[in-house]
């Protein structure tokens, strides 16, 4: 009865013209129902790198640790019985320092699964073969130049990250079948997308540009924006202003995301586990996602009243003058591009 309400329901929303309104209405009917289609699998939260926009220098408590075999192995098992068949191997660290990063690649696509993996790209070199496997590699690069490279990611190698990329693009070349490999940047108003692009995007199939704010830190069970420590980072970030009529956040709908330690919690953006919805080692996957603890904060999305989630990125938007730059840096491109 309840499969047939669905059902019933779904092919009326169906007929909704408006896209953004359907898939408004589609999750506030069904957000409470439906399983995750993603499941987040924060392999590691140790980094190499120290980039100072990264939310690490500011929330990060500790060296960091890899998720244990077991968790891993349990987490991909439970979501493949679920039907979960979209993973990404990333939150808070980088993942190519797993130990059995490799491993866990074969594992999840014998079991056929999407697999989504970032990475500073420092590390590229050890592990061509297993990231030959992955459906989308997204490399976070950020600099333009020597520089700027070695300035927004502190700690990484600007020879390093050129050569394993131009490397790896050349292994692939022989290959059928090929990752998906994007590349982004956060802009900031001193970025130079045009160097960005010209330097970088022969190597991908795609660039984005985002764009950066400060970073997020956790208070009383709540998010809540910081100023970014560094004061480069601080003198050229855009400014922002509160999105009108934005109340509505997929993340705690569509995925489900678990700690190094086993912890599901609320998002990628919680790095140290301060919304805690369940732990893999004491409950079941399934009875995780449909913990009271989640359903409460999808409720509080479908009441419209985001108390936790307030001060997140996702509801803030660039004012008109930073927003002006930005699109004018864009379009610098797209015209060399002939877009
Ligand atoms: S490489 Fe990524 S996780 Fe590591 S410090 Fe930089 S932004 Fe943060
Ligand atoms: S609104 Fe922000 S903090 Fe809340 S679930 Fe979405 S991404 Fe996470």
């Amino acid at each position: 009865m309840r499969k047939y309400l669905k059902n019933f329901l779904l092919r009326r929303v169906k007929k909704i013209g408006n896209a953004g309104v359907r898939d408004r209405i589609k999750k506030r009917l069904f957000g409470g129902l439906f399983f995750p289609s993603t499941i987040v699998i924060d392999v590691t939260s140790i980094c190499n790198a120290e980039c100072p926009f990264c939310p690490r220098t500011l929330v990060s408590s500790g060296p960091g640790v890899n998720m244990e075999d077991q968790v891993f192995y349990d987490l991909v098992d439970q979501a493949d019985h679920l039907g979960i068949k979209e993973t990404r191997l990333y939150a808070s660290g980088e993942s190519l320092l797993h130990p059995n990063i490799d491993k866990y690649i074969r594992y999840l696509k014998d079991k056929k699964f999407h697999v989504i993996i970032s990475t500073n790209a420092q590390f590229l070199d050890r592990h061509f073969e297993a990231l030959s496997k992955v459906d989308w590699i997204k490399y976070s690069i950020e600099g333009w130049d020597r520089k700027s490279y070695e300035y927004y990611r502190k700690n990484c190698s600007y020879d390093v990250v050129l050569s394993n990329i131009r490397a790896f693009k050349e292994y692939l070349s022989g290959q059928k079948i090929k990752p998906y490999i994007s590349i982004s940047v956060m802009v900031n108003r001193e970025t130079d997308i045009e160097k960005f692009n010209g330097l970088w995007s022969k190597y991908v199939d795609r660039v984005d540009y985002g764009k950066t704010m400060g970073v997020f830190d956790w208070e009383e069970g709540r998010i809540r924006y910081r100023d970014f420590k560094d004061e480069r980072c601080r003198a050229n970030m855009y400014s922002f202003q509160l999105r009108k009529n934005v109340d509505y956040c997929a993340n705690i709908f569509e995925t489900i995301t678990f700690s190094p330690s086993g912890k599901a919690v609320i998002c990628c953006q919680d790095f140290n586990g301060r919304i805690v919805l369940g732990d893999i080692k004491k409950t079941g996957l399934k009875e995780i996602i449909r913990s009271p603890a989640r359903r409460a904060l999808q409720n509080e999305f479908m009441r419209g009243s985001i108390d936790t989630c307030k001060d997140c990125v996702i509801f803030y938007e660039m004012d008109d003058r930073s927003r002006d730059d930005f699109n004018g840096k864009l379009s610098g491109i797209q015209k060399k591009e002939g877009v």
